[in-house]
């Protein structure tokens, strides 16, 4: 998955300026039918917050689609609510490319209705593949999916990245790479809406500071602006 999401861009921008792209992410809910040790996101059956759809494709319309480079979905597990999935997928823009991430948990009932959903919007599927996934899906289903359909990809084993809650990484040393404010660096911006109608920013190699919300339109200035205080406090902390 990281390679996809980190793909290197040089958008070319009307006014001739090399500018950072975007991969945008949305979690429209954080119900999983597993509750992993180590997720990110705490999510579990429990959880039953839906983002609101309304707000959502207002906030959608305000960002500045020429410089995404791709949308994500995830959650949550988008295969215990397809149609869930679909109403958010039909407020991108058609040609937009759309990464989404399973548990491949649907691989215990051959999925489909999983597969026909991620054919028919030709999204590029990542399949979670830690031991605790593994643990929940059909290696056979998994194994004929992957090569029957190119648009499936087992996702490495990130547990190893040792990664805590909402991005922390484990290390007590962790540094912030200010990657969000460092103008040669071309990595993507990466953002994401969440349940509860926060956005998170999540290029800072160590927290995942909220920069926002969906009540308000997009504001990459805003947003870069908050990280950069997130850094602040950050630094203070630590003199
Ligand atoms: S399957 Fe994914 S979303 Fe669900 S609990 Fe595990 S890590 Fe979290």
């Amino acid at each position: 998955m990281y390679n996809y999401l980190e793909r290197m861009v040089g958008m070319v921008m009307p006014d001739g300026k090399n500018q950072r792209g975007i991969d945008f992410s949305i979690m429209p809910t954080l119900e999983c039918n597993l509750q992993c040790s180590f997720c990110m996101y705490d999510c579990s059956p429990f959880e039953r917050m839906r983002i609101d759809l309304v707000k959502l494709e207002r906030f959608l319309n305000s960002i500045p689609l020429e410089r995404i480079n791709s949308f994500g979905l995830y959650g949550g597990e988008p295969s215990i609510n397809i149609p869930l999935y679909k109403k958010v997928i039909a407020m991108l823009p058609l040609d937009s490319d759309i990464f989404i991430i399973t548990n491949g948990t649907w691989t215990k009932s051959l999925g489909i209705d999983f597969i026909e959903f991620v054919m028919e919007f030709n999204l590029q599927c990542f399949i979670s593949s830690t031991l605790e996934h593994k643990a929940f899906q059909d290696a056979a289903v998994l194994k004929n999916v992957l090569r029957s359909y190119s648009n499936f990809t087992v996702k490495e084993d990130d547990t190893q990245k040792k990664m805590l809650p909402m991005g922390r990484n484990r290390t007590a040393k962790w540094e912030c790479t200010k990657r969000c404010g460092d103008t040669e660096d071309k990595k993507l911006l990466r953002f994401a809406v969440m349940p509860n109608g926060v956005v998170i920013f999540q290029s800072c190699d160590g927290a995942y500071p909220i920069v926002g919300g969906i009540d308000n339109p997009f504001s990459l200035k805003n947003y870069l602006n908050q990280v950069k205080c997130c850094q602040a406090i950050h630094r203070r902390s630590k003199s």
